[in-house]
């Protein structure tokens, strides 16, 4: 049996798309190989590599002049690649501070030039994101740097600041719903949220960005080399390439991303409406902000939690425990977690309200 995974990260991946890579494993296409055994450089991972870089771009309906990236390093080393290939000298970049990953990126660019935080509600309880009126920019700054989705708290940015390089960690919330790319210079994501499997960072990013790079930047960390590569460079991941392959042709099956975000807001809606119907359970995110990715919330006591993640647990309702530095309840409802899920929870917490409340 298939379990109710609200795992945050690496996460549920659609049922279909596993299926799929199971029944080609071995033999990929009459080829006799599986796709993991091939060269990068082959006529069947390049039809792969290609169809994955036009899918996303359809997706997202990506204008000219933007390039789809497969690095690796995780979400993270974009952290530093950011300031290594678009922080000048002489310049400053702005960051808004809204949690424990937006906090992670400003470490890392202070590591590596002159940052500007310019906003900071990154220890608020209830947790959000910064308004756009208070945001303090730098004028001339290199870029301004949010985190769309703050994974650990559950608060997420409705709508986006304007400014001349917005970058965004769209690592928990990309592909979760339309989205306006010309707005941005620079966008990446983990896959391992909600994407596919962990091993590859999806970066989306302005061609001519790339220019502004310093000659002294190693070869691997440049995002010229990916683009003029087409992210071939070394040996890109292939099988994670795969699966996310899978997972756009899953995505453009089920609408798209208009699509996906009817079908996300009515799954986060629905739970959002269980926790404030309660008074039992309480919302983490301030109101305006919450995610519509993962969804958190307390319970009266930390005993109440344990028991909760225990209890669902038993009833196939997995990986329910918030994040080890903030406690109690995460539910990650990404694009593959079905909504029968989702109604299966809901259930369950009225179920235990009325046994413990
Ligand atoms: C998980 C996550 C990261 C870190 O991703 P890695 O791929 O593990 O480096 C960064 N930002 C956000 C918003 C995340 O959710």
């Amino acid at each position: 049996m298939r379990a109710y995974n609200f795992s945050a990260g690496p996460a549920i991946l659609p049922e279909e798309v596993l299926k799929q890579a199971q029944a080609e494993l071995l033999d990929y296409q009459g080829t006799g190989m599986s796709i993991m055994e091939m060269s990068h450089r082959g006529k069947e991972y390049s039809a792969v590599h290609d169809e994955t870089i036009a899918n996303i771009k359809e997706l997202l309906s990506i204008p000219e002049g933007y390039s789809v990236l497969f690095l690796t390093g995780g979400a993270s080393t974009q952290f530093a690649m950011i300031p290594m290939n678009l922080l000048g000298k002489e310049q400053v970049a702005d960051y808004t501070n809204s949690g424990a990953w937006a906090s992670k990126a400003i470490k890392e660019a202070k590591l590596l030039g002159k940052v500007n935080v310019a906003a900071d509600c990154g220890k608020e309880i209830p947790t959000r994101v910064p308004r756009l009126d208070e945001l303090k920019t730098t004028p001339g700054a290199a870029y301004l740097h949010i985190t769309s989705n703050e994974t650990i708290s559950g608060a997420q940015w409705k709508v986006f600041p304007e400014n001349d390089c917005l970058i965004a960690d769209m690592s928990s919330d990309i592909l979760s719903k339309p989205l306006d790319v010309s707005q941005f210079g620079l966008i990446y994501a983990g896959a391992q949220k909600n994407l596919g499997p962990a091993g590859i960072t999806l970066v989306i990013m302005k061609d001519e960005l790339a220019e502004r790079c310093p000659e002294t930047v190693p070869t691997m960390l440049r995002y010229k080399t990916h683009i003029e590569e087409n992210s071939l460079y070394n040996t890109v991941p292939t099988f994670p390439v795969y699966i996310l392959c899978l997972v756009t042709r899953w995505l453009k099956a089920r609408g798209g991303l208009a699509g996906m975000q009817a079908i996300n807001e009515a799954k986060a809606g629905k739970l959002y409406d269980a926790i404030d119907a309660s008074g039992f359970y309480k919302g983490t995110a301030v109101r305006e902000c919450r995610s519509d990715m993962n969804i958190t919330w307390r319970l009266p006591s930390e005993e109440l939690e344990a028991k909760f993640i225990a209890e669902a647990s038993k009833q196939n309702l997995k990986t329910l425990k918030g994040h080890r530095s903030v406690g109690g309840i995460r539910a990650s409802i990404y694009n593959a977690f079905p909504a029968e899920g989702v109604d299966a929870l809901i259930s369950f917490m009225k179920e235990f309200e009325a046994r413990n409340g």
